[in-house]
């Protein structure tokens, strides 16, 4: 957690109940390492409501490593990259510092903000992709080397404070909910995977799942906040020009708040604790890349932190990233076979979208080890489809975040039904164990029965359905429907409501289909197609769609050039053979 102590959030939150129904590590672990828990938009409709959660950032990261250490046929080992090995257009492994060489059929590279990382504090520089870290400098030349093109992005981070030298009397206090919502389908999980001792017979870091949770606190800036960014810009990493990269559009630094949103009075900032074993706060909405000096007198205009200690100070960290485009939906390269990328490489920010991408990645290079069909997630079929497909068709100039309007059908992604939409995947890639996914086939059987029950059974006047889309009361519904999971009342109660909106969005998806198995031939020499605009042909031709679905995606290329395209197809597909 190079930054914020938490995980999820809107479309993140849905993001890692996703990452669990492909056996992902992420939502477990925040489970037994969170501290507070919320569940964000609760006042809206299911689609849109998102599990968030503070974690203790220490028991996080040691947790995690532990289960790694533990995974049978993983071996852990810790060196820097220095470069890929090649041959012939191929990779076949990597280079350490320690003059140690790895050998493997293919590669996966995830180095964050590494790559040729550096760190500004106003005019002060230091090569690094995280403060007290290295910087990955030898590594861009040999993705270079490849013919893999790069560009730099930035992102920021606030200062950290001492908690015992914040003065809470006056803060709003924001508490966890009292019904806590975790990430991890726990419902279908073996109950020995749930806590920290497992059956392996090792104690691992964490608690039960939200247990003692603790407060976080709102405070903002101040007019004197706002004097002291003016009157220093001109100092600020990335206000003086020593900056290059595009920062994050969506978690702005201070200077940028101040700069773009001038009409605001003030901005909202949150106190995070870093642990339960530590007195550490993080302050959210507070990152900066001005001067230490700066950063102190800053922090001191702020409500409750007028005599604030400041613990790590905040800066901003420049690096390469790997033009996403470049990648196949299985983010494997199109430029050196056998080469994966994943993660903040990929032009991406955040702990969720990495994880999402690391996954896929991972499952993909074994995948093409055994010579099988690589695992594509689909736009409809979850956001993890999104974000890659966003990714490869379109890239990305700025840091990439999942947010809920990226999402065409965001109304299928709910966080509960992500174990359901993504159970032929788990399935047919051995993600998950038996045991969990045949309590998955059965959940799935219990909301089916009960919607078309539901639907077809008379109450008064109507359906149970029918009264619950009138007047959404659910009081009444028949006694074994309450004995039911929560989980599967909940899902059974998501889809009888908005019915009529998720068929219409099966319908959509119905017809888009047909144009994403349109497949594009890999020797389709776009340049030469007539009629195509010269834009939408460089693209394309720079780009490389699979399928028309795809293509139709291509910022730049419209329905005109779609059109076009569609028609030649049909044309070579009904030409005779030769
Ligand atoms: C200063 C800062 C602020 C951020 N702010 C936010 C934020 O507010 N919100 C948000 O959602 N996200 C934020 N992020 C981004 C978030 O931390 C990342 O998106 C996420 O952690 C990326 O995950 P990753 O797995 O791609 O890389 P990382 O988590 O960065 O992990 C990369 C790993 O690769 C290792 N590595 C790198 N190069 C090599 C090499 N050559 N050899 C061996 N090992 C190597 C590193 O040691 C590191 O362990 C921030 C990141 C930073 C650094």
């Amino acid at each position: 957690m190079s930054c914020n102590p938490a995980i999820g959030g809107l479309a993140k939150g849905q993001m890692v109940r996703e990452i669990d129904a492909l056996g992902g590590e992420m939502a477990i672990n925040t489970d037994v390492t969170g501290i507070q828990f919320r569940l964000l938009n609760k006042s809206k409709g299911p689609a849109v409501q998102s599990p968030r959660a503070q974690c203790d950032k220490k028991a996080y990261q040691f947790r995690l490593k532990h289960t790694l250490e533990l995974q049978p046929n993983l071996q852990v080992f810790q060196a820097t990259v220095t470069g890929m090995i090649y041959s012939h257009g191929r990779v076949v492994g990597c280079r350490t510092s320690l003059d140690v060489d790895f050998i493997g059929r293919t590669v996966v590279i995830t180095t964050g903000t590494f790559l040729r990382g550096l760190m500004h504090v106003g005019q002060s520089k230091n090569e690094g992709g995280r403060l007290g870290d290295f910087s990955a400098k030898t590594l861009s030349a040999s993705l270079l080397e490849a013919g893999i093109e790069l560009k730099r992005l930035k992102t920021g981070t606030p200062p950290r404070i001492l908690g015992r030298s914040i003065n809470f009397a006056g803060l709003q206090e924001q508490k966890g909910d009292i019904e806590p919502t975790l990430f991890a389908f726990h419902d279908t999980r073996d109950p020995g995977d749930m806590f920290h001792v497992e059956s392996t017979g090792e104690r691992r870091l964490g608690w039960k799942p939200g247990s003692e949770q603790v407060s976080c606190w709102l405070t903002h800036t101040t007019p004197a906040s706002e004097r002291i960014v003016r009157e220093n810009l001109h100092k600020s990493a990335m206000y003086s020009g020593e900056i290059a990269g595009v920062g994050p559009r969506y978690c702005p630094s201070i200077e940028d708040k101040f700069v773009r949103f001038a009409d605001k009075a003030r901005h909202l900032l949150f106190l995070e604790p870093e642990g339960r074993n530590t007195n550490e706060y993080y302050i959210n909405g507070l990152s900066t890349s001005l001067p230490f000096d700066v950063q102190v007198d800053l922090v001191h205009t702020i409500p409750g932190l007028e005599a604030a200690v400041i613990l790590r100070p905040a800066y901003a960290v420049e690096y390469d990233f790997a033009i996403p485009t470049q990648m196949y939906p299985s983010l494997e390269s199109r430029k050196a076979e056998n080469l994966f990328l994943a993660g903040q490489i990929n032009g991406t920010s955040g702990y969720e979208e990495a994880a999402a991408q690391g996954l896929v990645a991972g499952v993909n290079a074994v995948l093409k080890v055994r010579g099988e069909p690589p695992l594509v997630i689909q736009r409809h079929e979850a956001y993890i489809g999104v974000l890659i497909d966003d990714l490869v068709t379109k890239g990305t100039t700025e840091p990439y975040r999942m947010f809920t309007s990226r999402a065409e059908h965001r109304l299928l992604f709910n966080h509960g039904s992500s174990e359901l939409r993504l159970y032929d995947h788990a399935k047919k890639h051995k993600l998950l164990s038996d045991n969990r996914l045949e309590r998955v086939a059965k959940k799935a059987n219990r909301i089916t029965h009960w919607e078309i029950y539901l639907e077809t059974s008379k109450s008064v006047g109507g359906s149970w359905a029918e009264s619950i889309r009138c007047d959404k009361s659910t009081a009444a519904l028949p006694a074994e429907f309450s004995a039911e999971p929560k989980e599967v009342r909940e899902e059974v109660l998501y889809r009888v409501t908005y019915r009529g909106y998720l068929e219409r969005e099966q319908r959509q998806i119905e017809k888009m289909k047909d144009v994403e198995k349109i497949r594009i031939p890999a020797s389709l020499d776009f340049l030469g197609i007539p009629g195509l605009r010269r834009e939408s042909a460089q693209k394309l031709h720079q780009l490389r769609p699979q399928n028309l679905g795809q293509a139709s995606r291509i910022s730049g290329v419209n329905p005109t050039d779609i059109s076009i395209l569609m028609v030649l197809l049909a044309a070579r597909r009904n030409a005779p053979a030769r």
